[in-house]
């Protein structure tokens, strides 16, 4: 599953206009997040309303050729396929990178800037150890969940997304399901906590069966495979904390999954990588004189800045599976009431549409997660809310 974020779709639009309606005359559908996907959380399937939340479905494919045509047209880009970089080229003092090392030494690429966007497996930290810099740190939260997707042919069904959301740490499972272009379903299955969704086609509908979805029943009973099942197990939530290294090589930067990877289930590394990229443009506008010296330790913290809160999402869930997992179920006191609170919440997205309106704009990145907390939103939450049912959900242990 590859949906985009309103908030990334917004940010590669302003990078390159017009690629909504390249995108849509391709048929990726756009449409109202609460009124044509239904989602459901332990506490039942969200009526149906509209949010004003826009969500655009496609192919990881089509989004990625649109762009690809875009940047490979730009007169100063030139692209060099099937080129791995295997190390950094540094001065004398090894202060400043100047370029990169491409395959088995064969060849060097002087450059003014490099920028690692090697993503989630990047060797950087390798490649800086080596130069004589202190590792940096890494933290990892793991919830243990893994992906199998499958692209189904179907009909037109009264939905264009389907989602149903796992909840820790009694409801392991759960499904993303988006309608691209071409009539084509891209559904995943995921289960948290080593509940992982197998990869044999005929298991693979039984997982799907177990999630009681009838939406998602339909769809799959009326549909014929399109690609085989395909598993991805690597979703720890993985950030390696660059902007607190106390030395760093000017002219060198690192973006996207290469400096923070996020479990894909919430769907934010694409939006991520893009803000921090339009950041890096915007630094490297304001230094028009080409003076790059010190731009890359400033744009390191900022790219920190950045994902601060997509990491706080991201791991806040994962944090109760992590634990679980690693301490028998006991919680800290913070994560306890953390959970508390969002499982009320959760249970306020099903009967209140304000409270659902704003849990989609910060889902979506166009407003920051402390609505969940303001005034209003606190009152609901304590005085109307329920907890999470403890009911196990299907796959629970
Ligand atoms: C299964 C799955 C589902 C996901 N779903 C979503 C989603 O729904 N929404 C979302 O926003 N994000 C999703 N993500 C996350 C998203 O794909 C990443 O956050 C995003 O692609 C990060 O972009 P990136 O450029 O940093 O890294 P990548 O997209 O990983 O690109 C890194 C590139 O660098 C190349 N490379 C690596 N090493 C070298 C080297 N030494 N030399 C040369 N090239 C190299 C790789 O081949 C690759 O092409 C998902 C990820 C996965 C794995």
């Amino acid at each position: 599953m590859h949906g985009l974020l309103a908030r990334g779709a917004q940010q590669l639009e302003e990078l390159f206009p017009g690629l909504q309606g390249e995108l849509l005359e391709a048929g990726a559908p756009l449409f109202d997040h609460a009124e044509l996907a239904s989602t459901t959380v332990w506490a039942g399937t969200v009526p149906r309303s509209r949010s004003g939340v826009q969500a655009h479905a496609f192919s990881r494919g089509l989004l990625e050729s649109t762009i690809r045509r875009r940047v490979t047209a730009l007169p100063q880009v030139r692209i060099r396929a099937g080129s791995t970089a295997e190390g950094l080229l540094w001065d004398a003092g090894r202060s400043r990178v100047e370029g990169v090392v491409l395959q088995g030494d064969a060849e060097t690429l002087p450059a003014d800037l490099v920028v690692d966007a090697s993503g989630r497996f990047s060797a950087l930290p390798d490649w800086l150890e080596a130069a004589g810099y202190p590792r940096p740190r890494t933290t990892v939260v793991d919830a243990g969940l893994a992906y199998a997707t499958r692209i189904l042919e179907a009909p037109a069904q009264d939905y264009l997304g389907l989602q149903q959301m796992n909840s820790a740490p009694h409801r392991p499972r759960g499904t993303f399901v988006a309608g691209v272009e071409q009539g084509r379903w891209i559904v995943t299955l995921f289960g948290a906590g080593g509940d992982h969704p197998p990869t044999r086609p005929d298991a693979w509908v039984d997982f799907a069966r177990s999630l009681g979805n009838a939406d998602l029943d339909k769809l799959i009973s009326s549909s014929t495979d399109a690609s085989g099942v395909r598993q991805f197990t690597r979703t720890e939530n993985r950030r390696t904390e660059y902007a607190a290294m106390s030395r760093w090589p000017d002219r060198l930067v690192a973006v996207g999954d290469s400096v923070c990877a996020f479990n894909p289930v919430f769907g934010q590394g694409m939006t991520v990588a893009v803000l921090e990229t339009a950041a890096l443009g915007q630094a490297l506008t304001r230094r028009r004189s080409g003076e790059l010296t010190g731009l890359a330790r400033e744009f390191q913290r900022q790219a920190q800045r950045i994902l601060r809160l997509p990491w706080l999402m991201s791991t806040s869930e994962d944090l109760v599976w992590h634990h679980h997992r690693e301490n028998q179920g006991k919680l800290p006191l913070l994560l306890r009431v953390a959970n508390w609170y969002k499982q009320r919440l959760v249970y306020l997205v099903v009967h209140d549409p304000q409270v659902f309106h704003t849990f989609l704009r910060v889902y979506h990145m166009l407003t920051p997660p402390t609505a969940m907390g303001a005034p209003r939103m606190l009152a609901k939450v304590l005085f109307r809310a329920r907890s999470a049912a403890p009911v196990p959900g299907p796959g629970a242990a």
